[in-house]
């Protein structure tokens, strides 16, 4: 028997960096995963990377009329959710003084009112006792220079994190927060393209990044969907409320 037998969860971005790979890591250990994403090349290819168990499902999470396809779907093909990550995000650089209303609404759409909805809707389907995972991160308690909106974001998901531990105590719902620090990802090497040109600027800059990590490198999508599968599974089954850093100690010193 696996850590997560017979489970069925839901991962928003689940079709690229973080959510790929935990998509991968919760079907070998038994889980049935439904992945969605905004791209249905994407999705496809995703889905035969994890190659069974998977269904893609198309859709952004910013729009509650994609949210309650997917939930329809869900509904009919397994009628209950026994693990949600809400785990698609963006983030992109602008100085305080560059900051855009269509930053500022792209930001807080995709990521705060994307993720509220992704959980609420999520709610009538998910079995008590079930589990609840929102991908956070090491911004929600840095200050990062040109990050601020991101990580305004990331710092209302780790509020999320506590209330809905209390909102949804009666049935014995457990939500936490994952906290990544830098995590080789497609988006976070689109990031370091974005601040800079060269490949000698982005070694340089990546060099920095690294420079502030404990544990002297980044970590893989892989080693955060390792604690992901802990919080999903019963290992975790005293756990709720919590922000759990996966960041080589990046936010701790
Ligand atoms: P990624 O770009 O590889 O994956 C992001 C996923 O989110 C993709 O599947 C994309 O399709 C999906 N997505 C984006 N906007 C969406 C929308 N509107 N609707 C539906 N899906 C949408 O990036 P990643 O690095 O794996 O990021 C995953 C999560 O981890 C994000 O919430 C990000 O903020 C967070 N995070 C990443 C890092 C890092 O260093 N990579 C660090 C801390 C937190």
């Amino acid at each position: 028997m696996t850590k997560l037998d017979g489970k069925t969860a839901i991962i928003t971005g689940g079709n690229s960096g973080i959510g790929l790979a935990t998509a991968q890591r919760f079907v070998a250990e038994g889980a049935y995963v439904f992945i969605t994403g905004r791209r249905q090349i994407e999705l496809d290819a995703a889905a035969r990377q994890i190659g069974k168990n998977v269904t893609g499902v198309q859709g952004d999470v910013s729009n509650l009329a994609d949210l309650d396809r997917l939930y329809a779907l869900v509904k009919e093909q397994k009628r209950r959710i026994d693990v949600l990550f809400a785990n698609a995000g963006v983030g992109e650089f602008a100085t305080l003084a560059k900051i855009t209303e269509e930053h500022f609404d792209k930001t807080f759409g995709i990521n705060v009112k994307g993720l509220l909805f992704t959980v609420q809707k999520a709610l009538p389907l998910i079995r008590d006792g079930g589990s609840i995972i929102l991908t956070c991160s090491t911004a929600a308690s840095k200050g990062i220079e040109g990050f601020s909106v991101y990580s305004a974001t990331k710092a209302a998901i780790r509020s999320f994190a506590r209330s809905w531990a209390v909102d949804l105590k009666q049935r014995k719902i457990r939500v936490n927060a994952i906290s990544p620090g830098p995590i080789d990802t497609p988006a976070s090497r689109q990031s370091l393209s974005g601040l800079v040109q060269s490949e000698q600027q982005k070694e340089q800059v990546r060099k920095r990044l690294v420079s502030t990590v404990p544990l002297g490198r980044m970590g893989s999508p892989d080693e955060v969907a390792k604690v992901a599968s802990f919080l999903a599974s019963d290992e975790s089954s005293y756990v709720t409320g919590i922000e759990l850093f996966v960041d080589g100690g990046q936010a701790q010193i």
